[in-house]
């Protein structure tokens, strides 16, 4: 308080020094409390934290935004922007970045989760939704739960068997569990405290949504539109588990009364027997939330079947599939909705990010939501009223010219309707999306949207005399992949609707994203390469090899000043899953289901690969000639070998580069010329390497790679 004192004492002696100051300095002294108050708050955090853990409520969670240090939530904030304010991490430090900790899982399916931090207290969920507890800063592990899902509930995932996160809330953490549950754990030890079945456990439901609580109650969605199930999003008590509201995506049996008023309009829009069988539209990803308005957004997957002909006659625009969806946060009712793919038939969920921005567009300052959507379009919607202000198509679009601006409604290419022409349709995107779950973030100092966007074109066949089996998928439509397939990185200027700039990747199913007030994008690819760029103008800074590809978006927190990244590294998810044969594309298929940590000047390195692991040659075509090859392996001897093994074949011990996800980017010559990777132990050869030589080497080893992969008779 001495502070205080000095400040008080400047006023003359006797009159309330407050009362005799102007207004600038009334301001002033006020400010020097505050920060005061501030650091005497900050003082006593580590005490909080011990006593009470994940401490969060409804101030902390509206007021997040001055509250750097802690991410409480799902996408950081209410709005989902993953834009973090901490700026330690720089675009001119981050060359500085290394590894802090690590933490191995006991699962090596799909890791999918953006992890929290409360007041130093990391928490993550992982597939078969197990949830961790570590020291955010020394990786110690304070507590693991395992919900025991059954593992032959593993025949519901369309997706593989992940999980993406986990909420917080006045001492408990809350997750989804795969088999139904939303679960209450203890913050302080993971231990259960209460647990509600939220699905009927006969129907081929499944959770995979990470849950966020809004107003004391935990809401959540869950999936299983392949399977033959009703979409719906409930909210439960955050104390007790009691059931609160319920809204349904999807009109029931026309017999029966509405749950809600609205459906009994929505009912309009379906035809044919649709309720039997469920008709789709499961909540299982995006939820955002206005406090200002009251209104809570999600989006809704896409109808069973797909084929429109078995679920709706192939009539109707089957509300509130493929639509994002505002209710009201007190009591679940209907506010307003935007059918984004009117009739799907598809797979054009609608479930991606919903991020909540303010953006200044005609000049006028407008409180917007934005979507990059599954059908390839990024729609710019008023979030008070559901209006579309604009769409675009951010990947190329084959089954839309565009999106009507007067109705809202796409404008749909001749014979996309493969249940009424009887005839495949050939599509881009396809039923993977242009952008799927994987989260895209905005940074308000740039204006710009970073997102995960792919290529991966389907075609669609209608499936004659189909009946739906009592396990498994269930859709009527077979579908081809196109081998043409791409993944990339796109910063989008949701205003004018452009790309700013693009980092071209491998393959497609690429990771989520992460963007600071350090000017930083931060993202990890399907090669394993987990980079930082920058945010307005995509330079690449920085990168490492994660050892397995990642999914999972990083973020960020601050423990006692130091401002650390976390991301969840590990290889799954419905791409792989679906499309194994392509997804080898992508680069590095290995999975190492891990936690990692990095912050500047870090010096920890991950343990080297495990030698038994079979890999998996996947590298560009070799088209250097033969001089340059030669050079390449002649560096290579001198200079490689010794770590990296004879004729470019790794022992296990360091990566085995005919594998490396760096082969086809600059993040070869940032390793080998920068000391990127110096962190694991690769160092700079800057000293006896310039760039040519390193292309050299490069060429050498696409060369020894592509040997080896035809002699193994792998495609
Ligand atoms: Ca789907």
């Amino acid at each position: 308080m001495t502070n205080i004192e000095m400040t008080t004492a400047a006023g003359p002696v006797g009159v309330d020094p407050v009362v005799r100051l102007t207004d600038h300095r009334c301001l002033l002294v006020r400010a020097v409390i505050a920060l005061i108050l501030y650091f005497a708050a900050v003082a006593i955090e580590p005490a909080r934290a011990a006593e009470s853990a994940a401490n969060v409520d409804a101030v902390r969670l509206t007021g997040a935004d001055q509250d750097p240090a802690n991410w409480m939530t799902y996408g950081r904030t209410y709005g989902e922007q993953r834009f973090s304010p901490l700026a330690r991490i720089t675009a001119d430090n981050v060359k500085q970045l290394g590894l802090a900790w690590y933490a191995d899982l006991d699962t090596d399916r799909g890791q999918e989760a953006t992890p929290l931090v409360i007041d130093g207290v990391l928490y993550v969920s992982t597939a078969w939704s197990m949830v961790k507890a570590f020291d955010a800063k020394t990786g110690t592990l304070l507590w693991s739960y395992d919900p025991e899902v059954p593992r032959e509930i593993g025949v519901k995932a369309c997706c593989d068997v992940v999980n993406r996160g986990v909420a917080a809330w006045k001492g408990k953490i809350f997750v989804g569990t795969f088999d139904g549950r939303l679960v209450a754990l203890d913050a302080r030890n993971g231990k259960p405290v209460w647990s509600v079945m939220t699905v009927d456990p006969t129907r081929p439901y499944t959770i995979t949504q990470a849950p966020r609580v809004i107003k004391g109650r935990v809401v959540i969605g869950n999936s299983g539109s392949e399977y033959g199930v009703r979409g719906y999003i409930s909210a439960y008590d955050a104390e007790t588990g009691e059931f609160a509201w319920r809204f349904y995506t999807v009109p029931g049996d026309p017999a029966q009364p509405a749950e809600n008023p609205i459906l009994t309009e929505a009912a309009k829009t379906w035809h044919g027997d649709w309720w039997k069988r469920g008709g789709g539209g499961t909540v299982w990803e995006s939820l955002s939330y206005d406090p200002e308005l009251n209104l809570i957004y999600f989006g809704v997957g896409n109808g069973l079947e797909w084929d429109q002909g078995y679920r709706s006659a192939s009539q109707g625009d089957n509300w509130f599939l493929a639509s994002i969806v505002a209710i009201d946060a007190d009591t679940g009712a209907y506010a307003w909705h935007y059918q984004a793919t009117p009739g799907e038939e598809w797979d054009f969920d609608a479930v991606q990010q919903l991020i909540l921005a303010d953006l200044t567009i005609d000049g006028a300052r407008r409180q917007v939501l934005l979507q990059a959507n599954k059908n390839g379009f990024f729609y710019v919607l008023d979030r008070k009223t559901g209006q579309l202000i604009s769409a675009k198509n951010f990947t190329p679009v084959t089954w839309a010219s565009g999106v009507d601006q007067k109705t809202g409604r796409p404008i749909e290419n001749p014979g996309i309707r493969y249940d009424k022409t009887g005839k495949p349709a050939q599509l881009l995107p396809g039923a993977l999306g242009a952008h799927s779950w994987q989260a895209m973030a905005f940074n308000p100092k740039t204006g710009l949207v970073y997102i995960p966007a792919q290529e991966i074109g389907m075609t669609y066949t209608s499936t004659k005399d189909f009946n739906p089996a009592s396990i498994g998928w269930n859709v009527a439509t077979a579908t081809t992949n196109k081998t043409n397939v791409k993944g990339y990185l796109i910063a989008w200027d949701p205003v004018n609707q452009k790309e700013v700039w693009r980092a071209n990747y491998l393959g497609p199913w690429n990771g989520g994203l992460l963007t600071t007030a350090g000017d930083l994008v931060i993202q990890g690819n399907a090669a394993g390469d987990f980079s930082a760029y920058r945010a307005d103008t995509g330079e690449k800074l920085w990168s490492m090899f994660a050892q397995t590809p990642v999914m999972a978006a990083p973020m960020t927190y601050e423990v006692n000043g130091e401002q650390y990244i976390a991301v969840l590294v590990g290889w799954g998810g419905a791409y792989p899953l679906l499309q194994g044969r392509d997804a080898s594309k992508s680069g590095n298929i290995r999975n190492v289901s891990r936690v990692l940590v990095l912050k500047l000047g870090a010096m920890a390195s991950l343990p080297p690969l495990s030698p038994d692991t079979k890999l998996v040659l996947d590298p560009p075509p070799s088209t250097a000639d033969a001089a340059t090859v030669a050079a390449g392996e002649a560096l290579f001897g001198r200079f490689c070998s010794v770590c990296h093994g004879e004729a470019a074949v790794g022992g296990g011990v360091t990566p085995d580069l005919r594998a490396s996800g760096f082969l086809t980017d600059d993040g070869w010559y940032d390793i080998l010329l920068n000391g990127a990777l110096k962190d694991l132990g690769m160092v700079s050869f800057a000293a006896v390497l310039d760039r040519t030589k390193a292309g050299e080497i490069r060429a050498y080893v696409i060369q020894r790679s592509n040997e080896d992969k035809a002699a193994s008779g792998k495609n």
